[in-house]
């Protein structure tokens, strides 16, 4: 089982099934595929959280995956197929039958470094339709709220939570939105504050 000591957690290629092998690029060993020269840099994840306000109250929810219970911005990860825009309007979906109306940006990005994984998780700023209610789906979000924000203690926030509800409100950052630059590669998309 040696071969599976690697960073893919796999022998195989995950662009054509080959077997990979341990082989130094860029002055490290890294799984690589001789059939098609696929290189493993980092095993890394991709998580969108969405910070909804209404009024002076902040969108929440009950997790209903682990940590189970633990009150939490909506959040979810990005699949292959996603922008961070689209996964964000799905997980809001998904965790309150909200539907986004407006993606104002890019707010807090954090950058979590494990020995297994190397995780970002991207917060952006939104708005959802007014006339709706949130609703859990009952699976990932066991309860789905507008919670005061002088009240965040009444439900058990996690401190990350917490943290980017209550510095946000005090900075009030100016979120960096989705660019379009003409002639630039369709499949990128740019964010920044310009
Ligand atoms: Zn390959």
């Amino acid at each position: 089982m040696a071969e599976l000591a690697n960073d893919l957690g796999s022998p195989f290629c995950p662009k054509c099934g080959g077997r990979t092998i341990r082989k130094v690029v860029g002055g490290r060993e890294r799984d690589t595929c001789p059939d098609c020269g696929y290189t493993q840099y980092t095993v890394a994840t991709i998580g969108i959280g969405a910070l909804v306000f209404r009024g002076d109250s902040v969108l929440l929810v009950e997790r209903g995956i682990p940590p189970v219970g633990i009150w939490t911005v909506p959040s979810g990860f990005l699949e292959q197929d996603d922008d961070i825009t689209s996964a964000l309007v799905r997980e809001v979906k998904e965790e309150t039958a909200l539907d986004v109306t407006n993606v104002q940006g890019i707010v807090i990005v954090r950058n979590t470094v494990r020995t297994d994984k190397n995780d970002l998780y991207v917060v952006m700023l939104c708005d959802v339709d007014e006339h709706q209610q949130p609703e859990p789906d009952g699976r990932e979000s066991t309860q789905a709220r507008f919670v005061p924000t002088s009240e965040l203690d009444t439900v058990g926030i996690s401190e990350f939570s917490r943290w980017i509800v209550t510095h946000y409100l005090h900075h009030k950052p100016t979120p960096m939105k989705m660019i379009t630059i003409p002639g630039y590669r369709a499949d990128a998309k740019v964010f920044g504050n310009f």
